[in-house]
């Protein structure tokens, strides 16, 4: 992707999705073909958490409860990722921006170094399906954040926060919007399709 200073920067993607709509699967998934780093801010808060951090422990507490961490912590977290050499030749942003506050922010942190988002996709499912594979997932992977109050508090805060969000890229001719109902495959083949149209993938 040409950056505006004319530089050959690498995709700048962002996935989104509500909880369990199975983003961060696909995430891994489109990383892996573009060779770009997938950058999660629920991944990072977790290993921070895992590692018993100061970013850790302030995330605590906001992630136990399905609430977002706030801005204050994880705006400059995401920036100084974003800094990184390994991001120069693209990346995906993964569950970060979720607000159109962190959305603005994150215009201005790319907008500094002459970037900007490429495309934003969209994995959609309805809220009533991704209480069902949430509350399976906490069964087997048995996260912290998976109990169902937190479950229907994140995905309340999910329509009350980001789904806004989403109206500001599309208003920007940014996203598309992916049918996420169906298997893991069917839904990669999906992704696999757009990123393709948008030249990211060969044929
Ligand atoms: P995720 O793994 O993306 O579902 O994120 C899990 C939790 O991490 C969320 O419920 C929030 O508590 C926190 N979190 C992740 N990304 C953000 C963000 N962009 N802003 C605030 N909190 C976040």
């Amino acid at each position: 992707m040409i950056s505006p200073d004319g530089s050959n920067a690498g995709p700048a993607i962002l996935i989104l999705g509500a909880p369990g709509a199975g983003k961060g699967t696909q995430a891994k998934r489109i990383a892996e073909v573009l060779q770009i780093p997938a950058i999660s801010t629920g991944a990072i808060f977790r290993q921070n958490m895992k590692d018993r951090t100061e970013l850790g422990q302030k995330a605590q507490s906001y992630m136990d409860a399905g609430e977002f961490v706030p801005d204050s912590v994880t705006n400059p977290m995401v920036k100084a990722r974003l800094s990184a050499p390994d991001v120069a030749g693209g990346f995906l942003l993964d569950g970060y921006p979720r607000t159109i506050d962190q959305a603005f922010y994150l215009r201005d942190a790319l907008a500094a170094t002459g970037r900007e988002l490429d495309l934003v996709l969209e994995i959609a499912v309805e809220l009533d399906e991704v209480v069902q594979r949430l509350l399976k997932r906490a069964e087997i992977e048995g996260r912290a954040d998976d109990t169902e109050p937190v479950i229907r508090r994140r995905l309340e805060v999910y329509k009350e926060q980001t789904e806004p969000m989403v109206t500001y890229y599309a208003d920007q001719d940014k996203l598309v919007q992916v049918d996420g109902i169906g298997t893991v495959d069917e839904v990669w083949e999906r992704i696999r399709q757009v990123l393709t149209e948008y030249g990211l993938l060969e044929k």
